[in-house]
């Protein structure tokens, strides 16, 4: 974590969050472990405390909505963050009854395809897009993720057209559902970062979307390693203010601000 303080320093940054995965009652290889949640919040605490003159520390999570019991799993750490981030990665499937990720290994994103949706990409795409409508229905946060995660492991086309009317059907529907209820969209450089997808999350279309509705938009790199910390920023930039962006949501002495990109 101090690695990455110190990278950000030596970009120019003068604000940074932390948004782990939160723990979860079923522990897997991605989300924090319950047991090392102290030191994650006492090794922030005492990072803001060292780098206060240099930069802004914040201390976030990425929580998990769960549709089975449509809870956002982390939610019970809200008062210790500064911010949160909601997403949806997880998918109960029928077959198991354990959640699988949409984005992790191709098989669990195919026996959820097959297994649950009997292949239909429409009908995957179209429970994907609703899960998040019911999370922004029953919870409150800072951020929504990525929330087009769908597409990860559609890379040229593999698994569904994305200008089908279907998919788009589903997304306009998401979207008019964010904008009702006020949702902060974050714009996701991660996937490129990666190498998994070849645009940003959201895709250029919806974020012209996002400008058409009015929803407030913040831009994140969800990095991973501390050289992708301000990843394809400057060329993300310039693809929002085409898409018609004019300002960005950033969070800054403690409060959420909107400062134009222009
Ligand atoms: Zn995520």
């Amino acid at each position: 974590m101090e690695e990455i303080v110190l990278s950000a320093i030596s970009k120019g940054f003068t604000a940074l969050g932390f948004s782990c995965h939160t723990p979860i009652e079923t522990e897997d290889e991605w989300h924090m472990k319950k047991a090392d949640f102290p030191y994650y919040l006492g090794e922030l605490k005492r990072l803001k405390e060292v780098y206060r003159d240099r930069i802004e520390l914040y201390t976030g999570l990425e929580l998990d909505y769960l549709e089975d019991t449509n809870t956002l799993a982390g939610s019970e750490y809200i008062e210790q963050l500064d911010y949160t981030i909601a997403s949806v990665h997880l998918m109960k499937h029928k077959k198991s009854g354990a959640y699988l990720s949409i984005d992790g290994p191709i098989e669990e994103f195919t026996s959820l395809l097959q297994d649950n949706f009997n292949g239909s990409m429409e009908h995957f795409a179209g429970h994907y897009f609703s899960l998040q409508e019911r999370m922004i229905s029953s919870h409150t946060f800072d951020i929504l993720g990525h929330c087009d995660l769908i597409k990860k492991h559609n890379r040229d086309g593999r698994f569904f057209e994305p200008a089908s009317p279907w998919y788009k059907k589903a997304w306009v529907s998401f979207l008019h559902r964010a904008a009702k209820h006020d949702v902060r969209i974050e714009v996701n450089t991660g996937g490129v970062a990666r190498g998994a997808t070849s645009e940003v999350y959201p895709s250029p279309e919806m974020i012209r979307m996002c400008t058409e509705l009015s929803i407030p938009l913040m831009l994140n790199s969800d990095a991973h390693r501390s050289d992708h910390l301000d990843f394809s920023f400057s060329s993300t930039e310039d693809l929002l203010i085409q898409s018609g962006v004019r300002s960005l949501d950033i969070l800054e002495h403690g409060f959420w601000t909107t400062v134009s990109i222009l």
